[in-house]
């Protein structure tokens, strides 16, 4: 380390190198890790509050580390996104679930509509067709799969992702905004967007329904959501507390921990078939 005569220093410094050096090797085992195999989807049930019955799933990245074991997305998505990697990553997932889908489908399992998370990196021009072209190449029609993109996106402006949105919509793909709540749309601006799901983040869903903040902008979602005819999922409903407060409020549906947590595509597949209810 440089001699600055400032401890403080010399010590903020090593720090960011051993967070530069760690990020480099996540960057370089990631590469790797996308020709091998070490990724994977997960998909965790979205169920109806109405019927109880499942009605979709989020496919979830997962990555099967042979030494570390399965490294959380949490740790390896924010690297991928500062590398550009996300880009690779990201068009990988939505093959995969398509792959999946149509897999399935084969196997005589009709599986419900499967959400997909999308990077604001990917969302450029051509993202359109490149969706299109993996949709025509695994035979899998637009209303199997949904879009999750989150409020990042939306301050980009308009103008710029207006058009994105539409040519999607217009191919028949349905737009989740993911992580409602936590970023600055506000309810003029939403409308002005092509989508059809708002999904509540969980850190609003984790205080319900005792803490009155986390009630008030429950409430206020799901009453938006209502007058803009969109459909709402609450994400990360661990309780039977949390499900009925947010059955009472006549969200849609509910993603979370009571009903299950995110599994593998066999146990997914199975659950369907058994048809598990909430
Ligand atoms: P997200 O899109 O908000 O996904 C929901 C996260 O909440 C998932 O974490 C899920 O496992 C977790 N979760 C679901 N239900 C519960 C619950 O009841 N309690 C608790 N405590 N947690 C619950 P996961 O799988 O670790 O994913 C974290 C984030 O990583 C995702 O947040 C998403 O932003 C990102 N991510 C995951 N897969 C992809 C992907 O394929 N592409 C992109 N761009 N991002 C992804
Ligand atoms: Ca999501
Ligand atoms: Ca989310
Ligand atoms: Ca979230």
């Amino acid at each position: 380390a440089r001699q600055t005569g400032d401890a403080s220093y010399v010590f903020y410094s090593s720090e960011m190198n051993e967070r530069a050096k760690e990020h480099l090797r996540i960057e370089t085992e990631l590469r790797r890790a996308l020709g091998s195999g070490q990724m994977l989807l997960y998909y965790q049930p979205k169920v109806s509050l109405r019927s109880g019955r499942i009605v979709g799933a989020e496919a979830l990245l997962r990555w099967r580390h042979p030494e570390r074991g399965m490294v959380p997305p949490g740790l390896f998505i924010p690297v991928a996104e500062e590398t550009g990697l996300i880009l690779e990553i990201g068009g990988w997932v939505l093959e995969e679930a398509c792959r999946q889908i149509s897999e399935w489908k084969q196997r005589g399992f009709n599986a419900p509509p499967i959400a997909v998370n999308l990077s604001s990196r990917q969302f450029d021009r051509g993202l359109p067709e490149r969706v299109q072209e993996v949709l025509e190449r695994y035979d899998v029609t637009p209303d199997r799969i949904k879009l999750e993109i989150t409020e990042t996106l939306l301050v980009r402006g308009p103008e710029q992702v207006i058009p994105i949105m539409n040519e999607l919509a217009a191919m028949g793909l349905a737009l989740a905004l993911d992580d409602f709540g936590t970023g600055y749309s506000s309810l003029a601006y939403l409308k002005k967007f092509p989508i059809s799901t708002l999904k509540i983040d969980r850190s609003f869903v984790i205080g319900l329904p005792r803490e009155e903040n986390d009630c008030a902008i429950a409430q206020a979602i799901v009453t938006m959501g209502q007058q803009l005819r969109q459909e709402i999922v609450a994400e990360g409903v661990e309780t039977q507390e949390q499900m009925r407060f947010l059955r009472n409020l006549g969200c849609d549906q509910l993603q979370g921990y009571l009903f299950s947590p995110p599994i593998s595509n066999e146990a997914f597949e199975q659950m369907v078939r058994d048809g598990k209810r909430l």
